[in-house]
Order: C-alpha cells, then structure tokens, then sequence
C-alpha cells in the first residue's frame, strides 16, 4: 500500500491545481505532470478526425442498444425473480470493475504506441493520462466515453438478438444471465466516465460525490493509488472493488513474470520512455 508520502513525492497534486506546495523551480521549467509537459503535448495532438470519427459512431450505436433493451428488459420482467436478478446485476457489476482493471493493466503494461492501429488510437490516452491526470476532466462526453461504449457493442447487440428471438419460455430461463450482461455492459460503458469524476476535483454534482463517498463508484482517494509512479497497482478504475484483493493476491505483479518470462518484455517500457520526454 502507497503511503501518503508516496502520494506527495510521484504523483501530480490535482486537488491543487496551482502545485504550491512541492513543485521546485526546475519543475517549473521540466515539469513531471500536467498539460506543459512536452511527451503529454505530443500525444494530445495524436487524436485525429478518424478517432473522432470512430467515437461518434460508437455512442450513437451503444445508446441506441441500450434504450432498446432497457426496454425489453422491463418488458419481460418477473417481479418474483427480482432476487436473483439483482444478484446477477451486481456480479455484473464486479466483472465490469474486473474487466477495467485487466484492459487498463495491459495497455499501461504493455505495447507501445509505434504499433500499428492500436498504438495512436487505443494505447495513446493511456499514456497520456499518466503525464497528464487532468487531460481528461477537460475532454467532452465523446472524447471520454467513445472506446468504452463500442467495447460494450457486441454485448448489446447479442443481447438484442436473444430478446427479439427467444420465446418467452427460453427467455425466462436466462433472464438473470441476460440482466448479467446488461450490467456489466452499463458499467463498462461507463468506466471512463466514473474515471473521470474520479480526477475531478472541483465543480462535481452532489450525487456524484455520494456514490464516491459511499465507494458505489470509483472514489478520489482511491484512484490516487494508482496515479503514484510507476503506475504499478489498482488498475481497476470502475467501483474499484478488486483493487485491494487483487493487491493481497499480489495478481498484477505475478502475472506480469510470467509474462516477461515467456516473452522477455519488461513491463511499463514505453510508459517509462513517455514519462522521460520532459524537455
Ligand atoms: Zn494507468
Ligand atoms: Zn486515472
């Protein structure tokens, strides 16, 4: 577990935006953090019209499947199941905050971003959010939310399809497996937004700053963990449940040896080679 000092001496201080507290003036000059420095810079202005593209599509068609299917859902449903439905929603939403943690840990971990496709547009936000943690809380709903909800797309869509096909006899006996999926779908969907509120210090509404309070979603001071160079723990970013089993379990750090025994990569390289580029 990171210390407080920890905290102070490798990550950037978003709750004070002016960093009076611990920059010295050659940070000043090179800073390690934020929107002035040269490697966030550079990776900002990767983000192309195509990317945009590709985001706008992804929501419109993710939003469509939803309110269909929310829909559905009420349509077909049984008050008496409501038990095990609930049930399968919040395993649902425990395989999302896994799910989060796992894609998180292997675009921070590994590749890098001279990789054909996936570098410059699925590893690069990554990167940046490392040298630059407030980026986001100045990016619009699309820019946030736009490779979460086409992740969720194919889940909506199969989903979907069993609605519209099954009789009702074969849909009640997976109903709870369906409410499963529609979960998980949801908050994976929205995992970057929660991210997001979870670096944003100033202006949140009330009822967002309650369900970090109560830990339903990703809390402030939970994500700050994280956020320590190397950037080598919590990488679940959606309720943030698992984070401190997963760190009992020392999950992370197990699976990367095996991965570096079989291949011989080192973890983090590119990350590291971003975080150098102050100058
Ligand atoms: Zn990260
Ligand atoms: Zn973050």
């Amino acid at each position: 577990m990171k210390s407080e000092q920890d905290i102070l001496c490798n990550s950037m201080l978003e709750d004070d935006p002016n960093a009076n507290e611990s920059v010295s003036p050659e940070e000043t000059l090179s800073p390690r953090w934020g929107p002035t420095h040269k490697g966030a810079q550079e990776l900002a202005n990767l983000y192309s019209r195509g990317k945009r593209i590709q985001e706008c599509i992804s929501v419109s068609i993710c939003v469509t499947l939803m309110a269909v299917n929310i829909c559905l859902i009420f349509y077909h449903i049984h008050i008496k199941n409501i038990p095990t439905i609930a049930m399968a929603a919040v395993l649902g939403i425990i395989s999302a905050d896994f799910a989060s943690g796992l894609v998180h840990w292997l675009a921070d971990t590994w590749g890098s971003i001279d990789l054909p496709i996936i570098g410059k547009n699925f590893l690069r936000p990554f990167r940046e959010h490392h040298i630059d943690p407030t980026s986001i809380t100045r990016h619009d709903f699309i820019e946030t939310n736009g490779d979460n909800f086409m992740v969720t797309i194919p889940f909506l869509s199969l989903m979907l399809y069993r609605l519209l096909t099954d009789t009702e006899a074969q849909l009640q006996r997976h109903f709870s497996f369906l409410c499963f999926i529609f979960l998980f779908a949801i908050f994976v969907a929205l995992t970057n937004q929660i991210h997001k509120w979870s670096h944003t210090y100033f202006g949140l509404p009330s009822w967002v700053v309650w369900l970090q309070e109560h830990h339903i979603i990703l809390p402030r001071r939970h994500h700050r963990y994280h956020h320590v160079a190397p950037h080598e723990t919590y990488y679940c970013i959606t309720t943030g449940w698992l984070n401190w089993p997963l760190e009992v379990l020392r999950f992370w750090p197990t699976l990367e040896s095996v991965i570096t025994l079989v291949t011989g990569c080192r973890p983090r390289d590119d990350d590291f080679k971003w975080a150098q580029k102050r100058s």
